[in-house]
């Protein structure tokens, strides 16, 4: 008989391995685990040694895989009196827990590969695990590293929506610690009342610690902000802004088309890319393309320089400057006369003071564009369209922050 033996690789206290049988087809494995009755149980609820043996009972749980073989262990376990606690109780085991149906170490390796950013399903279906189970295991896992809000000393802030289903009306607000990178908080739905919930549970020094908001244009938050922390300067970034007003143009430039006929309209169908990407990214046909149209259509070369414009409004460090920028950009919109570009010229030139704000506090668009995108993709790999909470456990983990701000 040969020396070897398997009980190394159960190295847990309290137990022994007492037999294994190997089946060829399918290759699984079945390890037979036992009390060891030199040592005393310990209840399972207060961590105390028990006197008497109640009785013994047995359960299959799976462990990780050795080699190609499927793990199942076969445990056999006391139930105890506990002087204690008073009561029938299970015994602790080192390895696993009772009410489960796997061992510790195959929990941790779940949680591992969701960390990695493998999906639910996708791990459910390697291990050969209920995808509910890998869920459950993964979202404890979060929960105990992310579940509790971390304030620190925020100083700046970006708040933005996010649309959990497209389409629908189904939103999420996402506090950003925009010094770090940190997604400090997620809450449901987009109106002041989610705002209020988490500035109502911040610490009242770290509300007044703050310094600046970022978000778009939207009056519920900025409704919320001012009522919480009156001294903030809100801001609004360029990133929102840019979106809200590609949204004016693509509607502008589909009326055009739909009135154009002719040559005019074959050159405008299909356009809209071109007036949604940059400059700098427009292959070299597509530019000379966008230049026949803007050449052809004078209010899409106004709403093209407008869009140019606007961005320069961002890049102003002095107050005074940005300010005749605006006035500039309204000017133009208002000579045009189209009611949408009316429309978004009053917007802005309502809401100046928190772009005349970014001259203080130059909050990057990229950074909040940047998290927009990350998150975009959690939901693409299939977390949270049912439960918002793990949603947002995933989102947390994904963007912990630098530990030194900028
Ligand atoms: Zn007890």
């Amino acid at each position: 008989m040969s020396g070897l033996s398997v009980r190394h690789y159960f190295p847990w206290c309290r137990v022994k391995v007492t037999s294994q049988n190997v089946n060829a087809q399918p290759r699984s494995a079945l390890v037979r685990i036992e009390p060891d009755e030199r040592y005393r149980p310990i209840c399972h609820e207060c961590g105390q040694p028990a006197r008497t043996v109640h009785s013994t009972t047995r359960r299959f749980i799976r462990d990780l895989n050795f080699a190609d073989t499927t793990m199942m262990l076969q445990v056999e376990y006391r139930k105890i009196w506990c002087d204690h606690c008073g009561g029938v109780r299970v015994e602790q085991l080192e390895f696993a827990d009772t009410s489960q149906r796997l061992t510790h170490r195959l929990a941790a390796y779940a949680a591992e590969l969701c960390r990695k950013g493998l999906s639910v399903a996708a791990v459910a279906d390697h291990l050969d695990l209920d995808p509910k189970t890998v869920k459950a295991i993964d979202k404890a896992a979060l929960q105990a590293e992310f579940g509790e809000t971390r304030y620190g000393d925020l100083r700046r802030l970006a708040i933005d929506e996010i649309a959990l289903k497209k389409g629908q009306k189904d939103y999420m607000t996402v506090v950003l610690d925009y010094d770090t990178g940190r997604v400090v908080w997620m809450g449901e739905g987009h109106g002041a009342a989610t705002l209020d919930r988490f500035f109502g549970e911040m610490p009242p020094e770290v509300r007044a610690g703050i310094e600046a908001v970022a978000i778009d244009m939207w009056e519920a938050y900025i409704k919320s902000i001012k009522q919480w922390c009156p001294n903030a300067k809100i801001v609004f970034d360029l990133f929102h802004v840019v979106h809200a007003f590609n949204e004016v143009i693509d509607q502008i430039r589909n009326e055009e088309y739909r009135n154009a006929d002719g040559d005019a309209r074959s050159t405008l169908k299909g356009s809209k890319y071109l007036f949604l990407k940059n400059w700098g990214n427009l292959a070299e046909d597509q530019q000379i393309r966008l230049n026949e149209i803007l050449v052809m259509n004078e209010r899409l070369n106004t709403l093209y320089w407008l869009k140019d414009l606007l961005r320069h409004i961002w890049s102003y460090h002095r107050p005074g400057w940005a300010g005749k920028m605006i006035d500039e950009w309204c000017s133009v919109a208002r000579q045009d006369g189209h009611p949408k570009l009316v429309r978004f010229a009053r917007r802005l030139d309502y809401f100046r003071y928190g772009i005349l704000n970014h001259c203080q506090y130059p909050m990057h668009t990229s950074r909040i564009e940047g998290v927009n995108n990350k998150i975009k993709v959690i939901k693409r790999v299939g977390y949270g369209y049912h439960d918002s909470e793990y949603f947002a456990l995933k989102v947390k983990q994904a963007l912990p922050g630098r530990p030194e701000s900028n």
